[in-house]
């Protein structure tokens, strides 16, 4: 048996404290005050009050490199990768190239699920600043975006992504129906029905893309089931080093064969704590979709960012499989 329960640490974006201490105007102040109001709201986990803050930072100082490097790291967390990318350019552009904005850059491209790009800003701020090569998040970040998993191969328009898959089994035949539990998280127990949908959602729509070779039914206990599934609004609960962006973690044993064995399936249904709403029922279900899809057997990512089982974070729309999803599926329990 293989575990493949892997610890690593996020590229965390950086947020630069850039406070105005010189007060001899009101102008600084207001700035300095917002700032620190925002990064207040960056603690709590509360990112759309935080970019509220810092954008009314940047509008008392409009030339702030550090300040639009705030404002990109807010536009990350709210889902807006490409205005972050934006205004890191401008930020770039303004202040010149420091570390911590390639780390920015470097963060919002994992988020993305573009490996490639986020090891380049990643070493390129490692040769800005030699010291983070010894430090050990970033070495971490570094061998996560190397694994393959992570750096899906095969052409994009192709029917299906199987021959890309670093490892493809399903669960057998002799163990249908397979036994799921999801599991009330009694610190969101508001959330549990909308987490009970997306969760049946994702397995109804695996289900019928085998034709129904893969099945399963609900159990009322975690002890009773194959998966047990929950959600969590702790960021840090759903870390993997096979996930670049997406917030959602499987953890499955495997048999000797291969075939997948009993796991915990764990998703972020809010951005923390202090987050004020929760994620959307379409974010949530494409999770879903994403985690039961390695669940099921599915071990590697698509290179199409069309595809539910791409590696990378799209906030908007997509909840439903893509035919290549449903192929490669159908081929995996042919
Ligand atoms: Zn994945």
């Amino acid at each position: 048996m293989r575990n493949t329960k892997n610890h690593w640490l996020q590229i965390t974006s950086t947020f630069t404290l850039t406070i105005v201490v010189t007060c001899l105007g009101l102008k600084p102040c207001v700035a300095a005050d917002l700032q620190m109001q925002g990064f207040e709201y960056v603690q709590a986990n509360n990112f759309p009050k935080a970019l509220e803050s810092f954008n009314a930072a940047l509008k008392e100082h409009p030339d702030s490199w550090m300040i639009m490097q705030s404002v990109a790291n807010c536009q990350m967390e709210v889902g807006h990768c490409d205005k972050a990318i934006a205004i890191l350019q401008k930020s770039i552009e303004v202040g010149g190239l420091h570390a911590s904005q390639c780390n920015s850059m470097a963060a919002v491209f994992q988020r993305l699920g573009d490996a490639k790009k986020a090891l380049n800003w990643l070493n390129l701020a490692c040769k800005l600043d030699p010291a983070m090569r010894g430090n050990v998040q970033v070495l971490a970040a570094i061998s996560k975006l190397q694994d393959p998993e992570n750096n899906p191969t095969g052409s994009p328009a192709a029917p299906d992504y199987l021959s890309g898959l670093t490892m493809a089994k399903g669960w057998p035949k002799a163990a249908m129906p397979i036994k799921v539990h999801a599991r009330q998280n009694i610190q969101l127990p508001g959330f549990y029905p909308v987490f009970q949908a997306a969760i049946t959602d994702a397995f109804e729509q695996w289900c019928s893309a085998t034709g129904n070779a893969f099945s399963y039914k609900f159990v009322n206990s975690a002890d009773a089931a194959d998966l047990v599934c929950d959600y969590t609004d702790r960021r840090e609960l759903v870390s993997s080093r096979h996930e670049l962006g997406i917030d959602g973690i499987a953890e499955m044993l495997l048999k000797q064969d291969q075939s997948p064995g009993k796991g915990t399936l764990c998703f972020l249904v809010k951005d923390g704590p202090g987050a004020p709403t929760f994620r959307s029922r379409e974010l949530v279900t494409r999770c879903c979709l994403h985690e039961v899809g390695h669940a099921l057997g599915m071990h590697g990512h698509s290179p199409n960012m069309r595809d539910i089982m791409f590696p990378g974070a799209l906030r908007d729309g997509q909840d439903k499989l893509s035919e290549r999803d449903k192929n490669t599926m159908k081929r995996i329990y042919r």
